[in-house]
């Protein structure tokens, strides 16, 4: 019998730490033995954030939401001491607390491939993951040619999961056939996106998925170094990779001769220093090699000359952790589920006015409105859909009538938002679409590096305008001069940030365009 208490941001800030001790103390009072009667484990992220904080009971599914500490006893007497498998729903104040987790629509919907160990196993645990299959993926790799394990990501068609969809496979071939040398491993965990925490969750609640992705990743390219570049805000995903870091030495699946194979390969950890430009991959590389995190114009390709200019290929965390399952549950398992051109899932932080704020994994495909309104729940009771944001401060807002658009790579983009690394937040019809704009352009404002002028000139110019709309100054011609602004930031930005950092003016002014000209009138 497992009690899993949620350990993911959104629980812990809701006191899953408090319920997990109490869970301990009552266990010790009612005399119940931790090693024999249960395991009880601090998991990373379970998903369902609204209801924190969560703990969930296996094999059983029940689930405990908005647990506080003193619950901990009716919860243990229930679970342990009644068989554990009491189906019956618990109600406070009129309540319901304890659903079964696969009657709720949040998770029935859900499809958890990269998740599926996050909310489960101990992440301070090698054994737990091994005995959930981890280093599988590597066994196998570890039986086949390196180049195979290369044809075999191509062949899965797996698309980076940090925002620009690039097929991963086609980066390792690059990679593994240049001709420099030593190679490198990069993972970006340098997640910037107001209101994202999916490589956060996947870092604190299951780390040896990234770091299995990344020791198969390197046995295939024949890299020896790997590195994992995280944003100084995660502390807490610092401390659960650096501990499963030194399991994996410990057991010999990192450092000389892994597994008898002979194969060499060792991870080291570098924190960011809070620069949300340091995702730019460029500017990452440069922030590892020590230099100031500014980008460079791409006209080399890192997977040639990269990280101290040697063959280098970055992914970030999510796309790490699919490779894996791609090794073992094969390249057919993956290739089910997904669209043709954005095969297998993705994870998704879904905040904003939804009922159901959390975490989420769905196959790409399903629609905007699936996600929304069957995992999310719909929007509070007397409130009307009104946009949703995609992609993060470089993505873009999205009107009711793409409701029932397919969310993969392609789609997204031809909407005029991208998928970005997963952030999805929902608005609702009290919120003002220009001041979404403005709120996001003052962030890239803060973020820009500054190095091209565009990107620095440009977005303090589309600032100031969106400020003297939203604040009732609008000039005639105010909305014409942001449009231009936002299309030669979009066209001639040096680095990704910049390139991006125009769609939300620009998909707010493609489906909101009667709020600019309502706010601009406002100024006569
Ligand atoms: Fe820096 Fe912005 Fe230019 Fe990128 S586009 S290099 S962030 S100034």
């Amino acid at each position: 019998l497992r009690l899993c208490v949620c350990g993911g941001p959104g629980c812990l800030a809701s006191g899953s730490a408090d319920v997990h001790r109490a869970l301990q103390e009552a266990a010790d009072r009612m005399g119940l033995d931790l090693e024999v009667s249960l395991d009880l484990v601090r998991t990373g992220c379970q998903g369902f954030c609204e209801r924190g904080p969560l703990v969930t009971v296996h094999p059983s599914g029940l689930l405990y939401g908005h647990v506080q500490p003193q619950d901990a006893e009716e919860i243990l007497r229930v679970t342990v001491l009644e068989g554990g498998v009491v189906e019956r729903l618990l109600y406070r104040e009129g309540k319901e607390l304890f659903p079964h987790v696969e009657t709720l629509p949040f998770y029935r919907r859900q499809r958890k491939k990269v998740l599926a160990n996050c909310g489960f196993v101990d992440p301070d645990s090698i054994e737990d993951y091994i005995v959930q299959g981890g280093y599988g993926g590597l066994a196998r790799a570890l039986t086949m040619e390196p180049q195979t394990v290369v044809d075999a990501v191509v062949r899965s068609g797996l698309r980076g999961r940090g925002g620009g969809g690039f097929p991963a496979g086609r980066k390792w071939e690059a990679c593994r056939k240049a001709q420099g040398s030593p190679k490198y491993i990069l993972a970006n965990g340098d997640e910037g996106d107001p209101g994202a925490f999916m490589d956060r969750s996947l870092m604190e609640g299951d780390p040896h998925s990234l770091v299995e992705g990344m020791i198969i990743g390197a046995y295939a390219i024949g890299s020896e170094q790997g590195f994992i570049y995280v944003r100084n805000e995660y502390p807490l995903a610092v401390k659960a990779l650096r501990r499963a870091i030194g399991e994996a030495r410990r057991l010999g699946l990192l450092g000389p001769d892994i597994l008898g194979s002979g194969f060499s390969f060792d991870l080291e950890i570098c924190r960011g220093g809070g620069a949300f430009v340091c995702g730019e991959s460029t500017a990452l590389m440069a922030s590892i090699e020590g230099r100031p995190g500014t980008p460079r114009v791409k006209y080399i390709r890192s997977t040639d000359r990269g990280i101290w200019d040697c063959p280098t290929v970055l992914n970030n965390v999510e796309t790490w952790a699919n490779v894996p399952l791609l090794l073992s549950d094969g390249v057919e398992a993956f290739l089910s589920l997904g669209t043709e051109g954005s095969p297998g899932t993705k994870v998704f932080s879904l905040v904003g006015k939804v009922r159901n704020t959390g975490l989420v994994e769905v196959p790409m495909g399903m629609t905007l409105r699936e996600i929304i309104f069957d995992i999310g729940g719909g929007m509070d009771r007397g409130r009307h859909f009104k946009a949703v944001q995609t992609g993060g401060p470089s993505g873009g807002c999205l009107p009711e009538a793409s409701l029932d658009l397919p969310v993969d790579f392609d789609s997204l983009n031809d909407a005029g938002s991208i998928m970005g690394s997963g952030g999805m937040i929902v608005m609702d019809d009290r919120t003002c679409m220009v001041d979404v704009a403005r709120y996001f352009v003052s962030f890239l404002v803060e973020e820009s590096c500054g190095k091209c002028t565009p990107c620095r000139e440009g977005l303090k110019q589309m600032e100031a305008i969106l400020k003297d709309l939203t604040s009732g100054k609008g000039r005639p011609g105010d909305v014409d001069l942001l449009r231009f602004l936002a299309e030669n930031l979009r066209d001639t930005a040096l680095c990704g940030l910049g390139q991006s950092a125009a769609n939300p003016v620009l998909s707010t002014l493609r489906y909101f365009p009667e709020e600019y000209d309502e706010h601009e009138r406002e100024g006569f």
